[in-house]
């Protein structure tokens, strides 16, 4: 009964306030925020600016599949609702369900 652990609830809310600075800062420019900017960011938090730049640009869970290139076979498939992230080189990319597929995500191992 220490209470010497913060419980997850707390972190979640100290690592937002982390991103809600960052997104105050993005707001005016935020179609432009870069790979590199984000990488100076925890991934928790990174992950978390990601969604509030979705939603603030109103691309909340859009597929940023490089279609044409990630699966030159199957351009047409991407339905543009993203399921999941699949990391791409660098980058976390998010990928529709059509588009996991075309990629031979189901191949993954697990
Ligand atoms: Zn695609
Ligand atoms: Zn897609």
């Amino acid at each position: 009964m220490g209470g010497n652990t913060d419980p997850p609830a707390r972190q979640f809310a100290a690592a937002w306030r982390a991103a809600a600075d960052a997104l105050s800062d993005w707001q005016h420019k935020v179609s432009e925020v870069t790979g590199e900017a984000l990488d100076k960011l925890d991934p928790a938090v990174r992950a978390m600016v990601e969604a509030g730049r979705s939603a603030l640009t109103g691309s909340w869970r859009s597929c940023h599949c490089p279609c044409a290139s990630a699966h030159p076979d199957d351009v047409g498939v991407c339905d543009g609702k993203a399921v999941l992230t699949r990391q791409l080189g660098e980058a976390d990319v998010s990928l529709c369900a059509p588009c996991a597929v075309a990629q031979g995500v189901a191949e993954m191992p697990r």
